[in-house]
Protein backbone atom coordinates (compact mmCIF):
# COMPACT_ATOMS: atom_id res chain seq x y z
CA UNK A 1 0.00 0.00 0.00
CA UNK A 2 1.25 3.61 -0.84
CA UNK A 3 1.92 5.46 1.90
CA UNK A 4 1.04 9.38 1.18
CA UNK A 5 4.53 11.16 2.73
CA UNK A 6 2.56 14.12 3.57
CA UNK A 7 0.28 12.23 6.27
CA UNK A 8 0.64 13.16 9.96
CA UNK A 9 1.17 10.09 12.45
CA UNK A 10 -0.95 11.66 15.23
CA UNK A 11 -4.09 10.74 16.80
CA UNK A 12 -4.25 7.29 17.00
CA UNK A 13 -5.07 4.55 19.06
CA UNK A 14 -1.58 4.58 21.06
CA UNK A 15 0.24 8.02 22.23
CA UNK A 16 3.46 9.39 19.96
CA UNK A 17 6.39 10.36 20.85
CA UNK A 18 7.82 13.86 19.44
CA UNK A 19 9.42 11.88 16.19
CA UNK A 20 6.01 10.91 15.53
CA UNK A 21 6.46 7.37 16.27
CA UNK A 22 3.95 5.04 18.66
CA UNK A 23 4.60 4.86 21.92
CA UNK A 24 4.20 0.99 22.18
CA UNK A 25 5.80 0.60 25.19
CA UNK A 26 3.25 2.33 27.54
CA UNK A 27 1.02 0.15 29.45
CA UNK A 28 2.25 -3.04 27.48
CA UNK A 29 0.91 -5.94 29.97
CA UNK A 30 -2.39 -4.00 30.43
CA UNK A 31 -3.01 -4.50 26.84
CA UNK A 32 -1.75 -7.35 25.87
CA UNK A 33 -3.90 -9.01 28.47
CA UNK A 34 -7.04 -7.32 27.39
CA UNK A 35 -6.88 -8.44 23.75
CA UNK A 36 -5.99 -11.62 24.94
CA UNK A 37 -8.43 -12.14 27.18
CA UNK A 38 -10.99 -11.36 24.55
CA UNK A 39 -9.85 -13.52 22.13
CA UNK A 40 -9.97 -17.04 20.60
CA UNK A 41 -6.83 -18.90 20.37
CA UNK A 42 -6.37 -20.60 16.90
CA UNK A 43 -4.25 -23.20 15.74
CA UNK A 44 -0.83 -21.98 13.63
CA UNK A 45 -0.39 -22.44 10.00
CA UNK A 46 2.82 -24.28 9.18
CA UNK A 47 5.25 -24.24 5.86
CA UNK A 48 3.91 -25.17 2.95
CA UNK A 49 0.25 -23.69 3.69
CA UNK A 50 -0.46 -21.68 0.67
CA UNK A 51 -1.71 -18.87 2.76
CA UNK A 52 2.12 -18.05 3.97
CA UNK A 53 3.39 -18.07 0.45
CA UNK A 54 1.44 -15.45 -0.98
CA UNK A 55 0.74 -11.76 -0.56
CA UNK A 56 -2.43 -10.94 1.69
CA UNK A 57 -5.05 -8.72 1.06
CA UNK A 58 -4.67 -4.72 2.60
CA UNK A 59 -6.54 -4.41 5.47
CA UNK A 60 -10.01 -2.00 4.38
CA UNK A 61 -12.55 -2.20 6.80
CA UNK A 62 -11.20 -1.09 10.10
CA UNK A 63 -14.19 -2.52 11.74
CA UNK A 64 -15.39 -5.17 14.69
CA UNK A 65 -14.36 -7.73 12.86
CA UNK A 66 -10.59 -6.77 12.76
CA UNK A 67 -10.70 -6.18 15.78
CA UNK A 68 -12.17 -9.58 17.02
CA UNK A 69 -9.34 -11.14 14.31
CA UNK A 70 -6.81 -8.90 16.74
CA UNK A 71 -7.75 -10.19 19.81
CA UNK A 72 -7.78 -13.63 18.65
CA UNK A 73 -4.03 -12.87 17.73
CA UNK A 74 -2.92 -11.99 20.59
CA UNK A 75 -4.58 -15.08 22.61
CA UNK A 76 -2.73 -17.61 19.51
CA UNK A 77 0.60 -15.64 19.88
CA UNK A 78 0.54 -16.58 24.26
CA UNK A 79 -0.99 -19.66 23.35
CA UNK A 80 2.11 -20.59 21.26
CA UNK A 81 4.44 -18.07 23.16
CA UNK A 82 5.79 -16.20 20.18
CA UNK A 83 6.60 -12.89 20.43
CA UNK A 84 4.99 -11.67 16.76
CA UNK A 85 1.70 -13.03 14.78
CA UNK A 86 0.93 -12.26 11.42
CA UNK A 87 -2.75 -13.07 10.13
CA UNK A 88 -2.03 -15.74 7.97
CA UNK A 89 0.03 -17.70 10.72
CA UNK A 90 -3.56 -18.40 11.77
CA UNK A 91 -4.92 -18.62 8.25
CA UNK A 92 -6.38 -15.37 7.68
CA UNK A 93 -5.58 -13.50 4.15
CA UNK A 94 -5.57 -9.98 5.63
CA UNK A 95 -2.13 -7.38 6.17
CA UNK A 96 -1.84 -7.75 9.99
CA UNK A 97 0.54 -8.83 12.72
CA UNK A 98 0.85 -7.99 16.04
CA UNK A 99 3.84 -8.28 18.28
CA UNK A 100 4.57 -8.39 22.25
CA UNK A 101 8.22 -8.00 21.95
CA UNK A 102 11.08 -7.32 24.35
CA UNK A 103 13.99 -4.70 22.94
CA UNK A 104 17.70 -5.47 23.47
CA UNK A 105 17.32 -3.19 26.54
CA UNK A 106 14.87 -5.14 27.73
CA UNK A 107 11.40 -3.12 27.00
CA UNK A 108 8.39 -4.58 26.80
CA UNK A 109 6.66 -3.56 23.27
CA UNK A 110 3.26 -4.54 22.04
CA UNK A 111 1.17 -3.36 19.09
CA UNK A 112 -0.57 -3.93 15.77
CA UNK A 113 -0.15 -2.85 12.54
CA UNK A 114 -2.15 -3.10 9.36
CA UNK A 115 -0.85 -3.00 5.95
CA UNK A 116 2.66 -2.25 6.98
CA UNK A 117 5.78 -1.36 4.59
CA UNK A 118 9.18 -1.41 5.52
CA UNK A 119 10.51 1.88 5.04
CA UNK A 120 14.10 1.91 3.42
CA UNK A 121 17.21 2.81 5.54
CA UNK A 122 19.66 5.24 5.34
CA UNK A 123 23.17 3.41 4.78
CA UNK A 124 24.64 5.14 7.70
CA UNK A 125 21.64 3.34 9.44
CA UNK A 126 22.13 -0.01 8.20
CA UNK A 127 24.14 -2.50 10.58
CA UNK A 128 23.35 -5.77 9.87
CA UNK A 129 23.58 -8.03 13.26
CA UNK A 130 23.83 -12.18 13.02
CA UNK A 131 21.68 -13.61 15.09
CA UNK A 132 19.36 -16.65 15.82
CA UNK A 133 15.49 -17.01 14.60
CA UNK A 134 12.82 -18.65 14.39
CA UNK A 135 8.92 -19.19 13.44
CA UNK A 136 5.84 -20.42 15.07
CA UNK A 137 5.14 -21.32 11.54
CA UNK A 138 8.48 -23.51 11.33
CA UNK A 139 8.32 -25.05 14.78
CA UNK A 140 11.33 -26.19 16.61
CA UNK A 141 13.40 -24.83 13.96
CA UNK A 142 16.29 -21.93 14.44
CA UNK A 143 18.95 -20.37 12.34
CA UNK A 144 21.02 -17.46 12.19
CA UNK A 145 19.93 -14.92 10.02
CA UNK A 146 21.82 -11.55 9.32
CA UNK A 147 19.28 -8.53 9.39
CA UNK A 148 19.14 -4.57 9.90
CA UNK A 149 19.08 -3.90 13.56
CA UNK A 150 17.08 -1.20 13.08
CA UNK A 151 13.74 -1.10 11.17
CA UNK A 152 10.69 1.21 10.74
CA UNK A 153 7.42 0.37 9.67
CA UNK A 154 4.72 2.08 8.59
CA UNK A 155 0.97 1.27 8.32
CA UNK A 156 -2.04 1.99 10.08
CA UNK A 157 -3.72 0.81 13.68
CA UNK A 158 -6.78 -0.97 14.27
CA UNK A 159 -8.81 1.91 14.20
CA UNK A 160 -7.40 3.03 10.51
CA UNK A 161 -5.03 5.39 11.69
CA UNK A 162 -1.71 6.13 10.03
CA UNK A 163 1.11 5.04 12.31
CA UNK A 164 5.23 4.13 12.51
CA UNK A 165 6.91 2.08 14.55
CA UNK A 166 10.77 2.01 15.05
CA UNK A 167 12.42 -0.49 16.29
CA UNK A 168 16.36 -2.08 17.28
CA UNK A 169 17.85 -5.33 18.15
CA UNK A 170 15.43 -8.19 18.41
CA UNK A 171 12.24 -6.04 18.13
CA UNK A 172 13.78 -4.71 14.45
CA UNK A 173 14.23 -7.99 13.96
CA UNK A 174 10.36 -8.93 14.95
CA UNK A 175 9.10 -6.04 12.73
CA UNK A 176 11.22 -6.91 9.31
CA UNK A 177 9.94 -10.79 9.87
CA UNK A 178 6.10 -10.18 10.30
CA UNK A 179 6.42 -7.60 7.39
CA UNK A 180 7.82 -10.37 5.31
CA UNK A 181 4.97 -13.18 6.38
CA UNK A 182 2.40 -10.62 5.02
CA UNK A 183 3.65 -10.91 1.55
CA UNK A 184 3.80 -14.34 1.78
CA UNK A 185 8.28 -14.70 3.10
CA UNK A 186 9.30 -17.21 5.59
CA UNK A 187 12.84 -16.26 7.53
CA UNK A 188 13.66 -19.58 5.88
CA UNK A 189 13.43 -18.15 2.37
CA UNK A 190 16.38 -15.55 3.43
CA UNK A 191 18.44 -18.58 4.06
CA UNK A 192 20.83 -20.26 2.04
CA UNK A 193 19.52 -23.34 0.14
CA UNK A 194 21.45 -25.67 2.69
CA UNK A 195 20.50 -23.67 5.82
CA UNK A 196 16.86 -23.31 4.51
CA UNK A 197 17.21 -27.82 4.13
CA UNK A 198 18.71 -27.75 7.57
CA UNK A 199 15.29 -25.63 9.35
CA UNK A 200 13.26 -28.13 7.46
CA UNK A 201 14.30 -31.31 8.57
CA UNK A 202 14.71 -29.34 12.05
CA UNK A 203 10.98 -29.32 11.84
CA UNK A 204 10.12 -32.69 10.95
CA UNK A 205 12.59 -33.79 13.99
CA UNK A 206 10.98 -31.19 16.52
CA UNK A 207 7.03 -31.54 17.59
CA UNK A 208 5.52 -28.18 18.57
CA UNK A 209 4.32 -27.36 21.58
CA UNK A 210 1.16 -25.42 20.46
CA UNK A 211 -1.77 -26.50 18.44
CA UNK A 212 -1.05 -26.17 14.22
CA UNK A 213 -3.18 -26.67 10.98
CA UNK A 214 -2.30 -29.62 9.41
CA UNK A 215 -1.13 -29.67 5.72
CA UNK A 216 -2.72 -31.43 3.29
ZN1 LIG B 1 7.12 -16.11 11.64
Amino acid sequence: MAQDTEQSFTGGVLPVDDEGFVVDTEDAEERETAHRERGTSRPITVVGNPVLHKECKDVTAFDDDLAKLVDDMFASQRTAQGVGLAANQIGVDLKVFVYDCMDDDGVRHVGVVCNPVLQELPADRRHLDESGEGCLSVPTAYADLARPDYAVVTGQDEQGNAIKVRGTGYFARCLQHETDHLYGYLYIDRLSKRERKDALRQMEEGTPRYPVVPND
